[in-house]
């Protein structure tokens, strides 16, 4: 997949959070998130998956009775993924994740604003400190997904959350980091 750009707002990058990096490629600038982890404080993150040369986010997911994992593109906005199971969910399904090491649940109750979406959990990935987390939807196929940080304004935050890479269709299974 062509790694699509998207504008960072440049008062982002000034209060970036810890645990989502700036990188500039091709002369274009991305954000790629580089720490997650699980209530537990387990790393969410593995180095021997790696999709757009950074390390993936990994996750534990059950999708209508269907256990396995989910390799996450670190790219923001991304929707690449990869799994190592053959999902028979088709888009629209709800996704259930847990962390890969301990087993925790990630869901979080919180409703979809997408119009049609309507899910009433969110997938929680924290970022390093107390209080910066990343929500995806989970329901498969919704591009719901937002960063909430303490530093930045509402106004950015919207916009780092409408960004979404629609480069691929085949691994659009949600919208997410
Ligand atoms: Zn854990
Ligand atoms: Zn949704």
């Amino acid at each position: 997949m062509e790694l699509v750009y998207n504008e960072i707002p440049r008062e982002f990058l000034e209060v970036l959070p810890d645990g989502i990096k700036y990188i500039a490629r091709h002369g274009k600038d991305f954000l790629v998130v580089e720490s997650l982890c699980c209530p537990q404080g387990h790393s969410l993150m593995v180095d021997s998956v790696r999709i757009h040369g950074e390390p993936a986010v990994k996750i534990g997911v059950t999708i209508e009775g269907q256990k396995g994992s989910f390799f996450i593109d670190a790219f923001w906005g991304s929707h690449k993924k990869l799994c190592d199971f053959f999902p028979s969910a088709q888009g629209g399904a709800l996704v259930d994740a847990f962390c890969p090491v301990c087993g925790t649940s990630l869901m979080v109750g919180d409703a979809c604003s997408e119009s049609g979406c309507g899910a009433a959990k969110h997938i929680q990935l924290l970022l390093p400190g107390e209080k910066n987390r990343i929500l995806v939807c989970g329901r498969l196929g919704c591009p719901g997904h937002r960063l909430e940080t303490q530093k930045a304004s509402g106004q950015i935050i919207k916009k780092i959350s409408d960004i979404n890479f629609f480069g691929s269709q085949i691994d659009d299974f949600f919208g997410g980091i």
